[in-house]
């Protein structure tokens, strides 16, 4: 008899006990594609300590939680993750399994797929469901951003698709929701798993990180050194916004690597953005085109920047930094 692949399984991942934001957008994106298929809506959470991070997947909108909870789930090691996931897989045939596009969805996707004989699409930035055929429709960036290209798997029954952090809406809780939960356990052999986990190093977080920021202050090539971010950081200051950057201050080792927003960077959907000095390269655009609002600082009219910005200024960003700074003193009485 044929297997019948339907639904959609969600790999969720934990952090401090609670869902990661990226798991919440998947959640969204999960539950938009579940209604559309009028199938329940699955989801793993692998780790140790993870109760209540079940509850608050199932507020965000799962139906059934798959929780691989215990210590040989405390390292999160990629062939843990992969066994786990491949069991669940079996046991529920799902039609479509989103991970995010994050260090462990981009590790495990491509050994499921291999596992499970799947079709994979990494990093896209939307799916959706066919209405003629029922297939997902995965809508990915490609050309270093320049052009989206959609995808359709016609001859696999498991689609697996990495979604990218920052292009969805995270679900909003409903604590009245109500889900089951279900334990698994993995049946992995031990001697199968090649890698060790060394170390885990918490990145220290000085402020507010890139991706809660409501507003971002971001400077490129055209702030000329590393000294003028100080006048970018009196703004952020001033907004209570987070410093971010372009690749060029990061090349010229002016900023932190960590700070560059765009397709090898930061992946932001701010309230505000404040573009100083940026030209508009595709790549850059990748990471903050999800802003709510863009403004834009550039001397040059033609920067490409403009096209996308709801707002700009037209001019050096010294001169014009300076005067918005003062302004916004004298009205945030800062
Ligand atoms: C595979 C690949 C991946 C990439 N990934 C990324 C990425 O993730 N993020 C990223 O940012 N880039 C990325 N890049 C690089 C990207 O293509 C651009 O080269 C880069 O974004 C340019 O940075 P910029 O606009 O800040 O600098 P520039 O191109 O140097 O532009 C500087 C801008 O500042 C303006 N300016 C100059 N002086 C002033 C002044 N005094 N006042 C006001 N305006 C001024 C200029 O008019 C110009 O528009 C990637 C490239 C490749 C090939």
């Amino acid at each position: 008899m044929m297997t019948e692949y339907k639904g959609v399984l969600i790999c969720g991942e934990v952090s401090d006990q609670k869902i990661t934001t990226v798991t919440s957008e998947l959640l969204s994106t999960g539950w938009m594609l579940s209604d559309k298929l009028g199938e329940p809506l699955n989801l793993i959470l692998i780790g140790q300590d993870i109760r209540d991070a079940t509850q608050e997947a199932i507020h965000c909108g799962a139906d059934k939680v798959y929780v691989a909870d215990g210590s040989p789930f405390s390292e999160s090691l990629p062939e843990t993750y992969v066994n786990t996931i491949a069991d669940v897989c079996k046991q529920i045939n799902p039609m479509i399994l989103l991970l995010g596009q994050t260090d462990m969805g981009r590790d495990v996707a491509p050994r499921l797929a291999a596992k499970l004989n799947s079709s994979v699409c990494l990093d896209c930035i939307k799916v959706d469901i066919d209405p003629d055929t029922g297939k997902l429709l995965q809508t990915k960036p490609v050309y270093g951003g320049n052009a989206l290209a959609i995808w359709k798997s016609t001859d696999c029954l498991l689609q697996i698709v990495t979604m990218r952090p920052r292009s969805s809406e995270p679900a909003q809780p409903d604590t009245g929701r109500q889900g089951e939960i279900i334990s698994v356990s993995t049946t992995a052999d031990d001697s199968a798993i090649r890698t060790t986990l060394i170390e885990t190093v918490k990145e220290e977080l000085k402020g507010i990180s890139l991706e809660d920021a409501k507003v971002i202050v971001s400077g490129g090539g055209g702030i000329g050194g590393k000294e003028g971010f100080e006048l970018l950081q009196d703004l952020a200051q001033i907004l209570r916004g987070a410093i971010g950057t372009s690749r060029v201050p990061c090349d010229e080792g002016w900023m932190p690597k960590k700070l560059e927003i765009g397709q090898t960077g930061h992946m932001v959907s701010p309230s505000l953005y404040i573009a100083i000095g940026i030209s508009g390269a595709p790549q850059h655009l990748a990471g903050c085109s999800g802003s709510k609002c863009i403004v834009a600082i550039n001397r040059d009219p033609e920067a490409h920047i403009f096209q996308e910005a709801d707002f700009g200024i037209i001019g050096n960003y010294k001169e014009a930094l300076s005067s918005l700074i003062e302004k916004l003193k004298t009205i945030l009485q800062v």
